[in-house]
């Protein structure tokens, strides 16, 4: 995880349209409901803690200041559309007049979007296609943030309209036929000093982003922003579950977990064998290779696993269906594996 206790940026927004406790409650609220820790609550202060950095509120005479302090400047980009994201769906007032501190030039691009050109594109078994983008300033796509996201033009639109800051420095995305598709993607390695980018993408008639690739985009132009999400794992015992969309990302923490560190970990795939997709990861962990549809949904068969083991630290990145029904059992029959999970829906149907 990223340095949270360093927070070298900080932006913050004066909100008169909530009280402190409202949003207090809607920021605890959010916290439980993504494992995140609350590290200050007091009658005028409640701080919670992310893999980016810190987003608080404390109490004013004329209502509540929003906070979040980050590390770098894109995980601070990464943290404030976060949170329009989500505590704006909680509490749509939030969005009104909200002004952010460090508002760039209207029209600026986003601190978290950069360009970024496709330069190579191999096959990687029979189920993915491996890419390789070539961008710049990705110093923070670390083996501790992992994700981000593309930003894809619709196919043959002439004129693309990328995202842009408005002058309270909420990013603006286009919409409606300009709309730019966003998928979430992993990023296998990145070579910073390079300015290269890898990711797998796993191929599946109708995505936008297979027939797109399907193109041969080589020279292309897109966009991204990130990086997000989470990553590498300081975990002795794991037990590890994915379909095809999670090898990524369940790739790249095998490979960077501790030599010493040992549990299962469960590749679901239309083919289930091993050649599927490579893997490198420390002798003490056993690899299962499954044929969707032999057996257990994958996010079932976890459940199944977990309800036999009593340590150990659960990762599981699934289609939301299953990953639904993962999370109730955690809450009900499991629910004494307290917070040490990682569960993500990776897809939906
Ligand atoms: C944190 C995170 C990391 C991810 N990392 C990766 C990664 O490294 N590689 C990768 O390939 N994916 C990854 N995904 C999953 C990826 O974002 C989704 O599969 C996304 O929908 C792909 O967009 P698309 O353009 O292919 O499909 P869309 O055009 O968005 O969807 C078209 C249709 O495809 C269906 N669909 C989407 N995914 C699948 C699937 N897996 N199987 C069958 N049907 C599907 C949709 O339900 C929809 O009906 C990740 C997701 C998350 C949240």
């Amino acid at each position: 995880m990223a340095d949270a206790t360093l927070p070298h940026f900080m932006a913050s927004a004066e909100i008169s349209s909530l009280t402190f406790a409202s949003l207090r409650q809607t920021l605890i609220e959010e916290a439980a409901e993504h494992d995140l820790p609350i590290v200050t609550d007091t009658g005028d202060a409640v701080r919670c803690r992310t893999a980016f950095g810190d987003v608080s509120a404390f109490a004013t005479g004329e209502g509540v200041r929003l906070e979040i302090s980050a590390p770098s400047e894109s995980f601070l980009s990464e943290l404030k559309d976060a949170i329009i994201v989500h505590l704006a769906e909680a509490v749509p007032q939030l969005m009104r007049g909200l002004q952010w501190s460090d508002a760039a030039p209207a029209g600026s691009l986003p601190k978290n979007f950069r360009f970024a050109t496709v330069v190579d594109l191999q096959p990687l078994g029979p189920l993915f296609l491996r890419v390789t983008l070539q961008s710049h300033d990705l110093d923070d796509y670390t083996s501790q943030s992992i994700h981000f996201r593309l930003a894809l033009p619709p196919a043959g639109l002439a004129d693309v309209t990328w995202p842009s800051l408005d002058a309270d420095g909420q990013t603006i995305w286009p919409q409606g036929e300009n709309a730019l598709h966003r998928p979430v993607y992993t990023a296998r390695s990145c070579d910073a000093a390079a300015g290269l980018l890898v990711f797998d993408v796993y191929l599946h008639d109708g995505g936008r982003v297979t027939e797109w690739l399907r193109t041969r985009p080589l020279g292309v132009t897109i966009g991204m922003t990130g990086p997000g999400g989470s990553g590498q794992l300081d975990e002795e015992l794991v037990y590890m579950f994915a379909d095809e969309t999670g090898f990524p990302a369940m790739a790249r923490i095998l490979e960077n977990l501790s030599p010493h560190a040992k549990g299962e970990a469960y590749f679901e795939s239309e083919n289930g064998i091993p050649s599927d997709y490579p893997v490198i990861a420390p002798d003490g962990i056993v690899l299962h290779w499954l044929k969707r549809g032999d057996g257990l949904p994958i996010a079932d068969l976890a459940v199944q696993r977990m309800a036999e083991e009593e340590g150990g630290f659960l990762w599981v990145a699934a289609e939301k269906g299953g990953v639904t029904r993962l999370r109730q059992a955690l809450a009900s029959q499991l629910k004494t594996r307290g917070t040490r999970k990682y569960v993500s829906a990776y897809w939906q149907r």
